[in-house]
């Protein structure tokens, strides 16, 4: 059987950065394993997200497992939902509740101070019982992360907005849109209400954090239609990430979700052990998807140099292990890239074509003799439209597909 291998360091496509003297990390970052894999493998691009959609670690990620985001994505809340283990029922929509902090209309956090689980279920437990009906029910996630069901997904059209990307101004011109969306603005202002005087954030008010006086409904959607992987694939898979949306995709499509201790989704993840549970896994798995967040979180918080280390760290404790590991096998399989771009400059995601490298024991052609840089990729013209065909690749052969 080819073992087959993912590895994902989210966000790492960046562009170039002053501090880096007009560099990428990616080209600053000493990373051997992945230039040395780069080089005797096929390099190239990868649109991972489809025109018109936002490119988030969903979507994208979503792409990178096999299927494609227009047809199986139906919203992040679902995934989340699926982590958390809610199970929806057919018609029913999950969304985002994040705990929010407001002052005189403006959000001022969207994570309420980053409120600590124990005091989020108070709160969310006292929305169950005062605005929970059997349509609508609250639950429980973690720290400012919580989940609100609503049974009739008929009644509801809307867009909504995230939170995190109008902290700080005024937040009614972000109220829901669309059919039903006055259902959403009146929960989140009757929450207002409920939450203000509750014991809870008087203490927070007493210690001199920001209160937890608001909802923020979003990203709501149904059971994503995903058919299971092995069905569709015929490999058994599973997954390593610290964050909930892959696990939730993971769970969507029957994948083993495997927990690794220490694996925080920050700069602080233990790696070594992502390595090591990831080389234990390919003993009884076909496949395994291996998700490193903290090059993204570096991209969002604007940090070149933790950016850099993550890569490095990524190289060293998971690549290498990895490939290691798998030319002892005699038929393997194996690429990376990451879900999209998070540069530096914009400390948001970027939808652009993003490097891989597809590397393997049975490659067509061979090699690239470039190592993994953003430039390096683009200039070997290899550039693959559709997100999902890269796992197809994987599965079947490079030249086996299309
Ligand atoms: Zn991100």
């Amino acid at each position: 059987m080819i073992k087959r291998v993912v590895i994902v360091p989210d966000g790492v496509g960046d562009w170039p950065v002053k501090e880096l003297a007009n560099k990428t990390p990616l080209e600053v970052a000493s990373k051997p394993n992945l230039d040395d894999l780069s080089k005797h493998s096929i390099l190239g691009t990868l649109k991972t997200c489809p025109d018109g959609m936002y490119p988030g670690s969903d979507v994208c990620g979503l792409s990178l497992m096999g299927y494609d985001p227009k047809i199986g994505y139906t919203g992040r809340a679902p995934l989340e939902a699926a982590n958390m283990g809610i199970v929806l029922a057919p018609g029913e929509l999950a969304f985002r509740c994040n705990l929010v902090s407001e002052e005189k209309g403006v959000l001022t956090d969207y994570s309420a101070d980053h409120i600590s689980t124990e005091e989020a279920q108070a709160l969310i437990s006292e929305l169950e019982k005062r605005l929970g009906s059997n349509l609508i029910s609250f639950h429980t996630g973690k720290m400012y992360r919580h989940i609100m069901c609503y049974k009739r997904a008929g009644d509801l059209d809307v867009q909504t907005d995230q939170p995190h990307d109008f902290q700080g101004a005024p937040y009614e011109p972000h109220w829901p849109k669309g059919k039903g969306a006055e259902v959403l603005v009146g929960l989140t202002q009757k929450s207002r209400k409920l939450l203000a005087e509750h014991p809870i954030n008087l203490k927070r008010a007493k210690e001199g954090k920001k209160p937890a006086n608001m909802i923020w409904l979003w990203g709501g959607g149904q059971a994503p239609k995903l058919e299971n992987f092995e069905k569709k694939y015929g490999l058994r898979g599973g997954v390593i990430s610290a964050v909930d949306l892959l696990n939730g995709l993971g769970r969507y499509v029957g994948w083993e979700i495997i927990n690794v201790p220490g694996a925080t989704g920050y700069f602080d993840t233990d790696y070594a052990a992502k390595g090591r549970y990831a080389v234990e896994a390919l003993k009884r798995l076909d496949l395994v998807f291996v998700h490193i967040e903290a090059t993204d979180e570096a991209g969002h918080t604007g940090n070149v140099q933790e950016k850099v280390r993550a890569i490095e760290n990524i190289d060293r404790h998971i690549v290498g292990p990895i490939v290691e590991h798998l030319k002892k096998e005699r038929a393997w399989r194996l690429f990376v890239a990451p879900d999209h771009y998070t540069p530096i400059v914009k400390r948001t995601h970027v939808a652009e074509p993003v490097p891989f490298i597809f590397a393997g024991s049975d490659l067509p052609f061979c090699c690239s003799e470039r190592p993994y840089t953003e430039a390096d990729a683009k200039a070997t013209g290899i550039a693959l439209d559709r997100g999902y065909e890269l796992m197809l690749r994987l599965v079947k052969g490079w030249k086996h597909y299309g």
